[in-house]
């Protein structure tokens, strides 16, 4: 007989084999996407799957649930913020996700993915949505399923954003995302017209590669990211790998005319190194120990990024030192026109490239089109259709093609439904916390103004980073900033920042 405290025990250790599972898995896919030789794709495939196939059989094994009932009988989680209840409340939502989805449907879906992808990537290429239009209707009926399984209260995409952003609600996001739509078309307009325009061509000059290097790298130092316990590599599609304590590594792409891409491509991603740096080393491999969700450390990458490094405060200190970088291209600029030229808004095609203000319409509409036919309200063949409609009344442009429209992503070809949303909820989220650090820190700007951001820093570990799973992000939010997360902090924030830049 397995008494609760060896049942909570062995819970443990079951959870931390699954987690150095899993960072091993993060070093073999880190080492995927910077240095392994092409062709050890299919041998890195099996290593990766067996290694996923190993920790999924160790969560949903029934052990691992009569361990967790064992537990849950006794009073060792009275305290629903204890350690022991946040590790029990976790371990209970993985495994009910884990086993309630039978392992078939789970091949299967991988499966598809596998063939989708390449089907995504042809259909890209050609601009031709009929060529992933089979693949999809696939993926969302299995996708559909998988919800069934998992069950929800609302709607079946409530499952599937659950498993983005842990116990997140499809209505929730809704009534965020409609008081933002609200501001931000008016706003975005009001941009258009404006007759103030940025000098962009300032950006585009030529920024030595080797240099952008040096640069970033040293962008990163300064916020704290720590370089002997992570690395800067290249990739095609930049990433951040959090493979455990000690081992937090970024990437970025480089452009030689175009600043804006390996730069704050940089900053976002230290933004969520520094996340998972600052995440409590003693809880490695239980649930007090791992980030929130993909909301949060959105929010994290973001506030870096954007609100930190996309601000007047942060450039005052790092334009003289980017003048002494790249001299040919920023002799004749001034720490204003680059500032402005950094905070460009422009409606643009493409979400990846979009500005601080558009940016979000091109997440609702994402969640608008993925909420149709999740729900089987839009039929697939019409998506091209609907999301060219939609694009033109939020953005007021034109979609030429599919590939520069509904084409454009990876993740419905993995079936990534429900991930959208957490980019902007990361953007709410972020600008709440920031405004809260504001206020809690009166000096703040005066010091990123002396490139000084370790009270920041300090802060966000206090009240984040080192919190681990303790919270959902809601509760964290509330907790933070005082108020449930809302579309006005980043509604004001928007507006005062670029009222002032576009004279409006
Ligand atoms: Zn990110």
């Amino acid at each position: 007989m397995t008494t609760a405290p060896q049942a909570y025990q062995e819970l443990s250790a079951l959870s931390k084999e699954i987690r150095l599972l899993r960072s091993i898995a993060g070093v073999l896919g880190w080492d995927r996407e910077t240095y392994m030789p092409t062709k050890a794709s299919p041998l890195r495939a099996d290593q990766m799957s067996y290694l996923s196939g190993r920790a999924h059989r160790l969560l949903i094994d029934p052990r691992f649930g009569d361990l967790l009932a064992t537990v849950e009988q006794d009073g060792l989680a009275e305290d629903p913020a204890s350690d022991a209840a946040v590790n029990l409340r976790e371990w209970r939502h993985d495994y009910d996700r884990g086993v309630k989805v039978p392992a078939e449907l789970v091949e299967e879906i991988t499966h598809t993915a596998v063939l989708a992808q390449r089907s995504w990537v042809n259909a890209r290429k050609a601009s031709d949505f009929s060529i992933f239009q089979p693949h999809l209707t696939q993926l969302i009926t299995l996708t559909r399923r998988m919800a069934e399984h998992i069950g929800y209260e609302q709607t079946p995409y409530d499952a599937l954003l659950d498993g983005y952003e842990p116990g997140e609600t499809t209505a929730n996001v809704q009534r965020l995302f409609a008081g933002l739509r609200a501001e931000l078309v008016p706003l975005v307009q009001a941009i258009q017209d404006s007759p103030v325009r940025p000098r962009s061509e300032i950006l585009t000059r030529d920024y030595p590669v080797d240099r952008q290097y040096l640069f970033g790298r040293s962008a990163a130092a300064a916020f704290g990211y720590d370089l002997a316990a992570g690395r800067l590599d290249t990739v095609t599609h930049p990433f951040c790998s959090g493979i455990g304590p000690g081992d937090v590594r970024i990437t970025t792409r480089y452009n030689l005319n175009f600043f804006n891409e390996a730069f704050f491509g940089i900053l976002h991603e230290s933004g969520h190194g520094l996340y998972e740096q600052g995440l409590p080393v003693e809880f490695f491999g239980l649930p007090r120990g791992e980030d929130i969700g993909m909301g949060i450390h959105e929010s994290q990458s973001r506030l870096w990024e954007n609100f930190v490094g996309r601000s007047r405060d942060y450039w005052t200190y790092f334009f003289p030192r980017a003048q002494q970088m790249f001299p040919e291209a920023l002799a004749d600029v001034t720490m204003e026109a680059f500032y402005f030229a950094v905070n460009e808004v422009k409606p643009s095609l493409i979400r990846v490239e979009a500005d601080e203000v558009t940016y979000n319409l091109h997440i609702m509409l994402r969640f608008e089109i993925e909420q149709a036919i999740v729900s089987g309200d839009l039929a697939i063949a019409d998506i091209p259709a609907a999301w060219n409609e939609t694009f033109a009344k939020y953005l007021g442009i034109a979609v030429p093609d599919d590939s520069q429209g509904c084409l454009q992503d990876i993740h419905w070809s993995f079936a990534g439904f429900g991930y959208f949303p957490t980019y902007a909820l990361g953007n709410l989220y972020g600008a709440q916390i920031f405004a809260a650090a504001r206020q809690a820190l009166p000096d703040l700007p005066a010091h990123i103004r002396r490139g000084d951001f370790s009270p920041l820093l300090a802060w966000l570990k206090e009240n984040i980073y080192s919190q681990g799973k303790r919270y959902r992000s809601r509760q964290l939010v509330e907790k933070i900033s005082g108020a449930e997360p809302s579309h006005e902090p980043l509604v004001a924030y928007l507006q005062a920042k670029y009222g002032e830049l576009y004279h409006l």
